[in-house]
């Protein structure tokens, strides 16, 4: 796939407005669910961290936030499933509940790994927090708690995601016209 050169290169599948609405609708439900409980909100970088932004802003809760680096050896547009810890939480998360916030879930894989290191970590609870997911590319099956948006197998950038680093500023979510 070669790199557009420009930002209008790009088909928008999901505009900045639907993201506000949704994400204003994910933060009441996310602060209905944790009333009265002690939230950490856990954003993936990079991907994460547009949406993650966003949405603590929508959420009405006491809370605090951390972040953890991940990265997928292999393929530029394919998760490998081996994953690596490229920068690690600052605190401990034990006895904590855990809310895990994440651009898109493809295969699975990242989630699962992501999931298994956290779980040695003994929080409280963990929940998923996924701004799309693609269901055709689904190798590990994740419940995820709280979904922004099901997409078509595309790739795609924008709000946080990138290609080969670009295109994380742009407001909404596209897809690369092919050709
Ligand atoms: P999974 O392990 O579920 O296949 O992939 C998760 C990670 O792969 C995401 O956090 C993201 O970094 C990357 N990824 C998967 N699909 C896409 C996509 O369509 N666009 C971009 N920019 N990244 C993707």
């Amino acid at each position: 796939m070669s790199l557009p050169a420009l930002a209008t290169d790009i088909e928008t599948l999901i505009s900045a407005e639907e993201i506000r609405v949704r994400t204003i609708e994910l933060g009441r439900e996310i602060t209905r669910d944790y009333k009265g409980k002690d939230l950490t909100i856990l954003l993936i970088l990079k991907g994460s961290f547009v949406f993650g932004a966003d949405l603590v802003r929508e959420i009405d809760l006491p809370l605090s936030v951390d972040f953890i680096g991940l990265a997928s050896y292999g393929a530029e547009t394919k998760s490998s499933g081996v994953v690596r810890i490229t920068q690690d939480l600052s605190r401990p998360v034990e006895g904590r509940h855990l809310l895990i916030v994440e651009d898109i879930i493809d295969t699975g894989l990242t989630m699962k790994y992501l999931l298994e290191n956290l779980q040695s970590r003994h929080p409280k609870s963990i929940k998923v927090c996924s701004l799309l997911e693609k269901p055709a590319g689904v190798q590990h099956a994740t419940r995820i708690d709280y979904i922004g948006f099901t997409i078509p197998d595309k790739f795609v950038v924008g709000y946080g995601l990138d290609y080969a680093e670009r295109y994380r500023n742009l407001p909404f979510v596209g897809a690369m016209r092919e050709g």
